[in-house]
């Protein structure tokens, strides 16, 4: 589902991703972790498609991401046919990012209106059957002043879920959250990937990506320094800066 092959980006003089490789196949989660600035949240923007990338090839669903091809040469692509792209990729960030002047039921129906111009009664029904499904069927019309932080995400992964995606990514879901409602949102993501979403999610939550990932990525300094099997790589690292980082996280 997603191919990155050899993915670079810099900014300026700073290469923030030096050559990353990596697959998720269709209904696979992978966890993505890493110390602070090791590329971690700009290697997802290059998936959606908010970064282009500077080198390489970034692809989801057999779709080339941010540029077209033609007789061999890669060109960027329209800012049009890019956020028709991202239509089909759902972004959850650390903060919840939720129109606060919408209740939850309108801030869940707000895309599917505006960017696909479905019928109203047909995207309620959609979106009260959503919001149902991260456990919030009693909380359609409430401000997200009037939510708690694990409702108010749980409400934004709704609202990504109304666009009907074929891969969801995760950046730092729960690291906002008081500890107390980490559990309430990991929840929901387990379901999602039970239910076969493809996802890669950018977490501290080693549990979460021991019980619920196929594969655990471990990024530093812009490069994949590891990669595996989660269970395996988190009781095992092979390499010095892994043990090093796993040993300040877990
Ligand atoms: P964190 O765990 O703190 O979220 P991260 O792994 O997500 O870190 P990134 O946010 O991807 O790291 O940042 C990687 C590097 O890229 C950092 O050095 C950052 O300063 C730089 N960077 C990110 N976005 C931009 C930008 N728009 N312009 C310039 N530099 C950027
Ligand atoms: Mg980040």
């Amino acid at each position: 589902m997603v191919v990155a092959e050899a993915v670079s980006k810099s900014f300026g003089s700073n290469e923030v991703l030096k050559s990353i490789s990596l697959e998720v196949k269709r209904g696979e989660v992978m966890c993505l972790v890493g110390p602070s600035g090791s590329g971690k949240s700009t290697f997802l923007r290059c998936i959606n498609h908010l970064e282009v990338v500077s080198a390489g090839r970034l692809s989801v669903d057999g779709e080339l991401i941010g540029y077209t091809e033609s007789r061999g040469k890669l060109y960027e692509m329209h800012p049009k046919a890019a956020a028709l792209q991202r239509r089909n990729i759902g972004m959850v960030f650390q903060r919840f990012n939720l129109f606060p002047h919408m209740t939850a039921l309108q801030n869940v129906m707000e895309a599917p209106i505006r960017v696909k111009g479905l019928n109203k009664a047909a995207v309620e029904t959609n979106a009260r059957a959503l919001l149902a499904r991260v456990g919030l069927a009693n909380r359609a019309d409430y401000y997200p002043a009037h939510l708690s932080g694990g409702q108010q995400q749980r409400v934004a992964i709704a609202r990504a879920l109304a666009m009907q995606p074929k891969l969801m990514l995760f950046d730092e879901p729960t690291s906002a959250l008081d500890p107390e409602l980490v559990g309430e949102v990991l929840d929901v993501m387990q379901n999602l990937a039970r239910e076969g979403m493809t996802m890669i999610v950018v977490t501290h939550e080693m549990g979460f990506a021991k019980e619920v990932a196929d594969s655990l990525v471990f990024m530093d300094g812009g490069v994949v320094v590891e990669s595996g099997d989660p269970t395996e790589v988190l009781s095992n690292p092979q390499h010095a800066r892994t043990q090093a980082f796993l040993s300040k996280v877990l």
